[in-house]
């Protein structure tokens, strides 16, 4: 890009941010639609937040994205935050507004979209089994209970954040809803009455690739549809394994890359590449310099 007076300036801010795959993914789409905008990579310390967000806002840069270690630290410095944000108590994407930052959540959108659009399967009335009840585990949860999910149950090693996760769910949801504990045995039996399994835990990512989600591999099987959030590598050992055993499988990839459109729609007001954006993600992800971490 050749930067100029004119030039629109949006990027990412996290700690740490380099290993990020979102300035390539980005950057491409730009190149592609020949916009004169650029995304750079901000690492910020946690505690330099406030001040970093007051910063960027002061110099006119046009949207933000948001990631490890600031998606819920950074709500107190926020103008306001979109419904899906609020009920997630996370952020991802920042968008402007007269009065400051809008915090927006597009990690369960971007879910849903690359459910629809990569797996072709319909939330509405499915069973939902999540592994977590982090960040990720959160916003797949509100997004396939705000679409009409019949049940949504979540297995977390700490069982408590499971169980609040389910009583927020079934406040705003009229989903059936289920907290349990992140063991074999349970989890053995709760796939066996679950249409989608999704991983949202952080097992089977590079460099320990050898780990996997305590559901072992001969109990997925078809109908079954799994889902995997990691995209590195891609796919993990576990998805591999549900693949070999003729399930419908989904990696991280195309969350990744629907997050990233859907941020880019909102700040740019146009319809991205997102084919452009996937193939530079690949790419990103496969380069040999990229060692894991998110957005
Ligand atoms: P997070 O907020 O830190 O949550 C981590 C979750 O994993 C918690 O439920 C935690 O359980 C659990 N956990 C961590 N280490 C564990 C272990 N050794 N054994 C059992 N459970 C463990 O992280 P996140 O942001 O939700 O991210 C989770 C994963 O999703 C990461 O792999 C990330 O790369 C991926 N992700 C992908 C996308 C995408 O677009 N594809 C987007 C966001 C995240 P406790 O509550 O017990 O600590």
């Amino acid at each position: 890009v050749k930067i100029t007076g004119e030039t629109a300036v949006v990027g990412l801010i996290g700690w740490p941010v380099g290993h990020s795959v979102s300035p390539a993914m980005h950057n491409a789409a730009f190149a592609r639609l020949e916009l004169n905008w650029v995304y750079v990579p901000f690492p910020v310390p946690p505690e330099r937040l406030g001040q970093a967000v007051a910063g960027l806002f002061a110099l006119g840069v046009r949207g933000v994205n948001v990631t490890i270690p600031h998606k819920e630290a950074i709500r107190p410095f926020l103008a306001r935050l979109s419904p899906e944000a609020e009920e997630v108590g996370a952020v991802n994407t920042l968008v402007r507004d007269t009065a400051g930052w809008v915090g927006h959540n597009t990690d369960g959108e971007g879910f849903l979209r690359a459910l629809k659009e990569e797996a072709g399967v319909d939330p509405a009335g499915a069973s939902f089994l999540i592994l977590g009840a982090g960040g990720a585990a959160k916003a797949v949860a509100f997004a396939v209970a705000r679409v009409g999910a019949a049940k949504v149950a979540v297995a977390n090693r700490t069982v408590f954040r499971a169980e609040a996760l389910c009583r927020a769910l079934s406040s705003r949801w009229p989903c059936r809803v289920e907290a349990l504990p992140l063991e074999e045995a349970e989890l053995s039996r709760a796939v066996s009455g679950a249409d989608i399994l999704v991983n949202a835990l952080p097992l089977g990512m590079h460099p320990r690739v050898e780990e996997m989600p305590p559901v072992p591999p001969e109990v997925l099987k078809p109908p079954l549809v799994v889902c995997d959030l990691v995209y590195n590598p891609r796919p993990t050992r576990w998805l591999a394994a549900a693949t070999a055993n003729g399930c419908r499988t989904m990696d991280g990839l195309p969350m990744l890359v629907a997050q990233g459109a859907l941020a880019l729609e909102m700040w740019t007001g146009v319809k991205v590449p997102v084919e452009v954006m996937r193939r530079a993600a690949e790419e990103a992800v496969s380069g040999a310099a990229y060692a894991g971490g998110g957005g």
